[in-house]
Parts: structure tokens; C-alpha cells; sequence
């Protein structure tokens, strides 16, 4: 079968993989230069196999006045006259129940073991160079009750088969040294050994290489914006890009967040919303400042992976429509929480600013799965967690396309679920 793929990020160029070994013939556009240009570029790094619980939980309620007017606060909320940001909200708030939440958490477990089998069963990724370390994550918490609350949290995973251990301060700066700037206000952590860290760009542009070498020739065109989908009754017969028309048997919409326009395009309304985030790729000249384990630092929502000699620092959620101006407040503040935990840097050394954007679904659920138009499948809303999702992702839908049976229960990452 030609399947076509629209997006080159972390879940398209994923899916291209996994559609690749199903001996199917590839076609994949992007509107980017190059892989990995839009969120997938510089993202937090973390593969964070068992910390999936959404921002959608029952806890938002008392924590959004400090997220949200907090010092430095890590949330930003610019209400805007896009109603569809309102209506997002409110599914967002609808979503915020302890047992949408344990749902949303349990479903994401399955994807993101899923994920980590996949990629470590997978032969021919093992030779390519991501950064890909397996040195664990630490999620370090200043609050007791946030601590509490996070240790209740780890005891219901370990019964979901994650393995997580619940540290205090001591543990925490025994297992990570680099910890010291912040040992005053440590009072514990949660450990997850099996967690990972690796580079999204690299990861992209290692799997172009693969597949551009491929048997079946995946074929690769970049610079090419799709400006719609063409739809004809119930059934999708190509797309129209800058670069004339595409046709194929099947369709994956993988586009990130600008899957919304595409889709609505053919009157399907995606659940998406733009979270912005940071982040900053510091190079590492201080060796005893900087982790060697996944650091999130749960008080200030800032994440901290060791990228090789490279340290991925990311954080914020600002809830500001698709703007991506590199707001230089939320870079000094970014840059400032840095220095104060992990002073890894020369003063005057580059920061390497970016900033990118989630695509977010308000239950924090990725859609996965046939469109309810036939050929047209597909790979959107992974939110914060696209590239620890994206190799269950991509697998899910192969098994779909293939007519196998799905890895996993879909109900959970069905359009309207
Ligand atoms: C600051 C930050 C930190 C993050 N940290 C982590 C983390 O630590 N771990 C984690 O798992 N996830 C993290 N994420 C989330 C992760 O980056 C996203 O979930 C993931 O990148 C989404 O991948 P995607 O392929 O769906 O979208 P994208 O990477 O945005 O890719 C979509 C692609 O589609 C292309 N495209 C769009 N429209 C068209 C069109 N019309 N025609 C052709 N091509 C088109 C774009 O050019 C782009 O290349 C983070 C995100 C941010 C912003």
C-alpha cells in the first residue's frame, strides 16, 4: 500500500518507521527544511515512561492561582477572541476529576511502555546516535504536600507496573550530587530508574538516514506546505501542496499542532490547542554542576536532561495562541532557574533559545487511530509527552493500517473518547 504521511516530527518521521517494516511504500511531506522543525526541535528530551499523569488532574484547582500569579510562575494565560482557546478550557476543566485523571494516567502507561518496547526492540535504531541514555529521572519536589501527594501517586503506578521509588532529600542529593545548589529547599523526590533521555532532533534526522536508505525508499519532501486535504464524500483522495498534488491509498495526519487547520479543512474538528513552551541547550563546562539522571523540578514544572556534553533545560505552559515570539522575559526567567540549580555554563556562554509549541488535547490523551474518514488515519495531540509517546504511537497506527490487531486497547485515543 503507498501510505502517505503529513509532518516530518518526532510521531511523523515515527510513523514513517514503523510503516517502512510493514513493506509499505512511504511518502512523507513537511512544510519544514528538515526533520524535526517544529516542536519536536529542541523539546525537553526527557523519555518519561512512567510520569504521564496530565496537567488535567484534580490537584489543578488549588494549584492554579500559584502556577498561574506565582513568582516566576511556570503557566501563562493571555485569554484571547479565539473561542475555540474557551472551549478548550472548559473540556480542559471538565477533564480535571481524579477519575478522568487515573483513566488519562492508566492509558498513558500502556502507550508509553509500549513506546519504550518498541524502540528498544527495534535492531536497526540501536546503531543510530540520539543521545539516547538510560540514566533514570528524578522528579525533585520544595513542598511537603506536593511531595505527599506525588509519593500517593508513585504507590498507584507501582501497581500499574512502574517501578518508582519515593526518596527523601538525602536519597535525592545521594543519587544526584549536582543537586547541592538546591539541597535547602529538597524535601524528597520520585525515582524512576527506567525512564530515559534522548535528542528529538537527532532522532529525526537519524531515522531521514535510515529510511532514505530503506528497501522500500521512503521518499522525503521538505519545503512542502500541504494547503488542504481533498475530500470527495467519504473518502480522502489526496492533498494539495505548494508543489502540486499527492496521491495514496492511505493518509497519516501527523502536522502537530497545525493538524487543527488541515482537518477542519474537511469538517473534522480536532480537540487541539497550542501550549508554548521553552527551552535552553546549555553546553556543559562545569562537569560537577551537571546531572547525570533526568531532573524535573516539580515546584518550578522545569525539566533538565543530559544531552552528551549538553545540558536540555525546558519548562513554562503559556496558554497564548500559536505565537511563537521568543518572549525574552520567559527566557531570562528559564536562564535563571538554571543557574540557580544546575550552574553548568560559562557566565557569557550561548544559551541556544527556542521555543515550541504543544499540541494539546484538553484530557492530555494523544488521538490515535482511524479518522471516521476512510483513508485517512490519524497521529495527533501528544502534548507534552510526543516524544515519549511516538514509537507506541507510530506502532498502533502500522497494526491499525496493516488490518492487524491494535497493540493496545485504542477506545482510550479515539476522536471523541
Ligand atoms: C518546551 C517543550 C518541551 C517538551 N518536552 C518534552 C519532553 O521532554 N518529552 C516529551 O516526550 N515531549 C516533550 N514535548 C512535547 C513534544 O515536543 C511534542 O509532543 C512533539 O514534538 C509533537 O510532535 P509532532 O510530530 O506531533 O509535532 P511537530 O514536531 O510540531 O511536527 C509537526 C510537523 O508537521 C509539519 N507540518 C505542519 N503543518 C504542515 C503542513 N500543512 N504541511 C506539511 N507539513 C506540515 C511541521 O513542519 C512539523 O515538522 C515538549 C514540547 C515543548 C514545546
Amino acid at each position: 500500500m503507498h501510505v502517505l504521511v503529513i509532518g516530518a516530527g518526532v510521531i511523523g518521521m515515527t510513523t514513517a518507521w514503523a510503516l517502512a517494516r510493514d513493506g509499505h511504500q512511504v511518502t512523507v511531506l513537511d512544510a519544514g527544511p528538515e526533520p524535526a522543525s517544529g516542536a519536536s526541535h529542541a523539546n525537553g528530551a526527557q523519555l518519561s515512561y512512567s510520569y504521564v499523569a496530565p496537567l488535567a488532574g484534580p490537584s489543578i484547582w488549588k494549584d492554579l492561582p500559584k502556577l498561574l500569579f506565582g513568582r516566576d510562575a511556570p503557566v501563562r494565560f493571555r485569554p484571547g477572541l479565539d473561542l475555540r482557546q474557551y472551549r478548550w478550557g472548559l473540556r480542559f476543566l471538565a477533564a480535571c476529576t481524579a477519575g478522568k485523571a487515573r483513566r488519562t494516567t492508566q492509558a498513558l502507561l500502556r502507550l508509553a511502555f509500549l513506546s519504550r518496547d518498541v524502540l528498544a526492540d527495534a535492531r536497526d535504531l540501536q546503531a543510530l546516535d540520539f543521545d539516547h541514555v538510560q540514566a533514570g529521572k528524578l522528579v525533585v519536589y520544595s513542598s511537603a504536600e506536593s511531595f505527599a501527594a506525588a509519593a500517593a501517586q508513585a504507590r498507584f503506578q507501582n501497581t500499574l507496573g512502574c517501578k518508582q521509588d519515593v526518596l527523601d532529600a538525602a536519597a535525592c542529593l545521594a543519587l544526584e550530587p549536582a543537586l547541592r545548589p538546591i539541597a535547602g529547599r529538597l524535601v524528597g523526590g520520585i525515582f524512576t530508574p527506567d525512564d530515559a533521555a534522548a535528542d528529538p532532533r537527532k532522532l529525526c534526522h537519524g531515522l531521514l538516514h535510515l529510511l532514505e536508505g530503506h528497501n522500500n525508499g521512503v521518499a522525503f519532501h521538505f519545503n512542502t506546505p500541504v494547503i488542504r486535504l481533498l475530500r470527495e464524500g467519504q473518502r480522502l483522495v489526496g492533498v494539495e501542496t505548494a508543489n502540486g498534488r499527492f496521491r495514496a491509498d492511505a493518509y497519516v495526519l501527523a502536522g502537530g499542532i497545525q493538524s487543527v487547520a488541515l482537518a477542519q479543512g474537511i469538517g473534522l474538528e480536532l480537540p487541539l490547542y497550542p501550549i508554548k513552551g521553552y527551552s535552553l541547550t546549555l553546553d556543559i563546562a562545569n562537569e560537577n554542576a551537571a546531572p547525570r539522571v533526568s531532573v524535573t523540578d516539580y515546584g518550578n514544572k522545569v525539566v533538565y536532561a543530559r544531552l552528551g556534553q549538553k545540558l536540555r533545560v525546558a519548562g513554562m505552559a503559556d496558554i497564548v495562541g500559536a505565537d511563537m515570539a521568543l518572549e525574552p522575559d520567559r527566557v531570562a526567567q528559564l536562564s535563571r532557574q538554571a543557574a540557580a540549580t544546575f550552574p553548568v555554563a560559562a557566565p557569557e556562554a550561548a544559551q541556544q533559545p527556542w521555543c515550541g509549541l504543544r499540541p494539546a488535547t484538553p484530557s492530555g490523551r494523544p488521538i490515535l487511530g482511524h479518522s471516521g474518514i476512510d483513508g485517512l488515519w490519524l497521529n495527533v495531540g501528544h502534548g507534552a509527552l510526543g516524544l515519549t509517546l511516538a514509537f507506541g504511537s507510530a506502532a498502533s497506527i502500522a497494526a491499525g493500517i496493516a488490518g492487524r490487531p491494535e497493540p493496545l486497547d485504542m477506545a482510550d485515543f479515539a476522536l471523541h473518547a
